[in-house]
Formats: structure tokens, sequence, C-alpha cells
């Protein structure tokens, strides 16, 4: 059995990152590590304790002291905050609006990313995010820059929210989604840009079993298959 390789997939919100890296995760046998689920999850946490969103000295604490768990479950991943469920909440509209300005900290950054290398020292991951390739595995094998048009991101988590039951407007999703990529590549701290040795995937006229595809194509190319 070949060893497993590093899968590092960044791009702007709502590019179908996650479910991408899940299903990619699950063909290769692979981890799956959603590195915007551990951000949301200080996030709510910070929200539910009162902490402001702009003090990163205590944001920073809140995370030394919050275990971020995240297990496999039957609807893809869960994400523990030290023991209670919160994947639900994570999601929530007011943690959306604030996650960017929270994930902006350099001290709360630098703790996560550490967080989240310890969670990839092993064989086999596919983590998603933003910064996965320039800076939390910059060693990974394979290196995926995944966006399609703001249109076609926010028609699909308008229709993302409808399966789950939430009512959403498509012209609030489409600025809310934009503000996100704005504050995330405009930021000091490893903003959103694509790794130089990264493949860029415009996935705005592909189907998810393509976009899977062509990724598991391309980490069998990288372990030689
Ligand atoms: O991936 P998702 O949209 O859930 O990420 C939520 C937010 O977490 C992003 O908008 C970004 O501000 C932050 N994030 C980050 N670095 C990562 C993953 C997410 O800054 N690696």
């Amino acid at each position: 059995m070949p060893k497993g390789i590093k899968i590092a997939i960044d791009g702007p919100a709502a590019a179908g990152k996650s479910t991408i890296a899940k299903l990619t995760a699950e063909r290769l046998g692979y981890t799956y590590i959603d590195t915007g689920a551990m951000y949301r999850a200080l996030t709510y946490k910070a929200l539910k304790a009162g902490i402001h969103i702009n003090d990163g000295k205590s944001l920073k604490q809140l995370l030394v002291e919050t275990e971020i768990l995240l297990t496999p479950s039957n609807n893809g991943q869960a994400v523990l905050v030290n023991g209670c469920d919160v994947t639900e909440e994570i999601r929530s509209s007011e943690v959306t609006a604030a996650v960017s300005t929270v994930a902006a900290h350099g001290e709360v950054r630098e703790l996560m990313v550490d967080k989240q290398r310890a969670l990839s020292d092993r064989s086999g991951v596919v983590m998603d995010g933003r910064d996965i390739g320039t800076d939390v595995l910059p060693d990974a094998e394979l290196k995926v820059f995944m966006t399609a048009s703001v249109e076609e991101r926010a028609l699909r988590r308008h229709a993302e929210n409808g399966m789950r039951g939430i009512d959403s407007s498509l012209e609030q999703l489409k600025r809310e989604i934009s503000e996100r990529d704005r504050a995330d590549s405009e930021r000091k701290v490893s903003p959103l840009r694509q790794a130089e040795d990264a493949i860029f995937l415009d996935t705005t006229s592909m189907s998810i079993k393509e976009v899977a595809e062509e990724i598991c194509r391309l980490a069998k190319e990288r372990l030689g298959q």
C-alpha cells in the first residue's frame, strides 16, 4: 500500500470546497479536516462567552482553553467544542458574519495553524480552507485552488440552505459571500490566495462528481498510480 499524501484545497467562500474535500477523502480513505469549521467553532464560543471579536488576545486565550474535535458522523463531520456538538450552530448567520474578523487575528491563526498541523500529522489527509497550500501545509503533495463565479456560489449556497430548511435571499447571499471574500483576501496575516504550485480549478460549470473525480485523478497521479 503506498503511503497517503497531503491534499490542500483552498478557495473563496461557498466554492464547494467542503463537499469536494469530504467526497475526495471518502474515496481515497483519507482523513478530512474542515479548517473553516475550526474558525467557526471558536467564533461560536466567543459570541456565547461575550468576547469581542476585535479582541485578539482574549480570543487566543479562549482558543487555548477550547478543545475542538472534528469527528466522522452520519452527515459527514460533526464538530465538538469541549465535548458539545455545535455542528449546526456554527453555520448560523451570526457566526458567518463574525468569523472573518475572528480569523484575521495573527495570534489566533498562529495557534489554529499549530492545531491543524497536528491533526494532519498522519498519512492521507484532505484539508480545506483559505491558507492550507500557502501556510498550513506548504509541503502538501497536491494543492488545488478551487473557485466558481460569485453568482454560481450564491446559487449553490441558496440550494443547500433550501435543502436544510433555511430561508435565504440570493441577493443577500451574494453580498455576504463577496464581503467575506474581500475580508479574507485583504487581511494582513495569511490572506486567501492561490499557492504558486496549486492547480487552479474553476468549477462554475462542473458538477460535484466531476470535480471530485478530477481531484482523485490528480491524487492518484501524485501517488504514482
Ligand atoms: O470554509 P468556511 O467558509 O466555513 O470558513 C469560514 C471562515 O473561516 C472564512 O471566511 C475565513 O474567514 C476563515 N478561514 C480562514 N482560514 C482557513 C479556513 C477558514 O481564515 N484555513
